[in-house]
């Protein structure tokens, strides 16, 4: 019974993290600035490339960017050689990523630190 507890809580909370991340960036894409539908959350850094576990480290993409960047690392594949580079979403996406973890999700839940 716990367990199925544990499970609606943690997949709740995962959709409003969704939700936040989404607002915040004005549910327009990180990378390209695109405002889209069908937003996806994309890793700023790969787990497998020592990516925090945070929301911090998510960001929304749009499925156009989120193919093309792939796996690759951030500041390798976001670069000016890019039509739609942006330095200032860049340093947004940057500095976010290297805040101070903020209050935000206030729980203990698995998988956000
Ligand atoms: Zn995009």
């Amino acid at each position: 019974m716990q367990q199925i507890f544990d499970f609606v809580r943690h997949k709740s909370v995962k959709a409003k993290v969704k939700e936040t991340i989404k607002s915040e960036f004005n549910h327009c894409c990180a990378y390209c600035g695109s405002k889209s539908k069908r937003l996806t959350l994309d890793h700023v850094v790969a787990s497998s490339q020592g990516g925090i576990n945070s929301w911090l480290n998510l960001v929304p993409a749009c499925a156009k960017c989120n193919s093309s960047k792939g796996s690759k690392n951030l500041t390798d594949w976001y670069t000016v050689s890019l039509p739609y580079y942006s330095n200032e979403r860049l340093q947004r996406i940057l500095n976010r990523y290297s805040a101070k973890q903020g209050t935000f999700p206030p729980n203990r839940s698995k998988g956000f630190a």
